[in-house]
């Protein structure tokens, strides 16, 4: 099987969405744009050994590398519904290809985005996924409007992904949910479009909450203060943490990919009536301040979340 065959076996599937005219196959996908509308994209790339380790199915790594692009999109309240893929392989393993691509197929029917093309080499393993969105114009959910006064929120509960790596790496056999939650993460798709009309600024928690929500503080130019005791975690990092008196799990755990978003104040009708049918737990964590910088009471050990260098 050649570079070609390999393409058309496992990366050329019929395309639903009437938008696209040029899928896989030419030199370029096209794809057709609705009046008003403004293009959203992201690119994340998932290596092995860093962002996935060798043990890892075929399908966690497709459903993982495309979960975190759709989370960028959802985290600008966009609607994705383009994606490329940049695949390196160290060989072709047609079983591996076939669960990577069934897997990959079956989430892109589920969030109703289309792969309209890529490349494929021979490396070491390593997905390029870059997915595209679109938005109405000018309604993108950005970093940089919190405003002091509105609530801080976060979707989900907080640390798992972070506690499964923790159990992983100190030789603990973590939970199957623990497990899912790091490998599978679910994009809050949903909730971003929910948010757009609602929230003042968002972002996806991938490096860890006390990084990610300080990326939104600094775009926005105010601070916050949230309690430890309010993030929401699940029954056993909780037991975890009442046993260690310690936050870091849930402060600096990256993988989550949970939103975190500020909301102005006041509207609690319509806050529920747009967010309670996106079946996700919402749990205000604090507030945003006017003096600057991430205040978080309840806990002050050292710590420090994710950054690649
Ligand atoms: P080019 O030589 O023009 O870069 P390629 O030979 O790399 O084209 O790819 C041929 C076609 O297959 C293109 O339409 C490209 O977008 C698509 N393609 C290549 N690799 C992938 C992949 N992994 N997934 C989806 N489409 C792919
Ligand atoms: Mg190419």
């Amino acid at each position: 099987m050649n570079e070609f065959g390999l393409i058309l076996e496992y990366f050329t599937w019929p395309i639903k969405d009437p938008s696209v005219t040029i899928g896989v196959g030419d030199d370029a996908a096209v794809f057709s744009l609705e009046k008003g509308y403004q293009v959203v994209t992201t690119t994340d790339t998932l290596t092995e050994g860093i962002h996935f380790s060798a043990n890892t199915s075929a399908k966690d790594i497709a459903q993982k590398s495309l979960a975190v692009n759709l989370s960028d999109v959802a985290a600008m309240g966009a609607k994705p519904k383009y994606f490329t893929l940049a695949i390196s392989l160290p060989k072709i393993d047609k079983s591996w290809l076939k669960e990577f691509s069934d897997s990959l197929r079956h989430l892109s029917e589920q969030y109703e985005v289309s792969l309209v093309g890529g490349d494929t080499t021979n490396g070491p393993l390593s997905i390029t996924i870059t997915m595209i969105g679109t938005i109405e114009s000018s309604k993108a959910l950005t970093r940089s409007g919190a405003r002091p006064g509105d609530g801080v929120y976060v979707s989900g509960t907080i640390g798992d992904a972070g506690f499964c790596f923790w159990k992983l790496t100190n030789g603990i056999v973590p939970s199957s949910y623990e497990l899912k939650r790091l490998n599978c993460p679910i994009p809050r798709v949903e909730l971003g479009l929910a948010l757009k009309n609602l929230a003042s600024a968002c972002i996806d928690v991938s490096d860890g909450l006390e990084q990610d929500l300080s990326h939104i503080l600094k775009s926005s130019s105010v601070g916050a203060i949230i309690e430890v005791e309010k993030i929401p975690v699940s029954e056993a990092l909780h037991i975890h943490i009442e046993d260690t008196n310690d936050w870091t799990i849930p402060l600096c755990g990256g993988d989550d990919y949970e939103l975190c978003f500020t909301i102005p104040e006041g509207n609690k009708e319509l806050f529920k009536k747009v967010l309670e049918p996106c079946n996700v737990n919402i749990t205000r964590i604090g507030v945003v301040t006017e003096s600057l910088g991430l205040q978080i009471e309840g806990f002050d050990g050292p710590r420090s979340s994710y950054q690649h260098f």
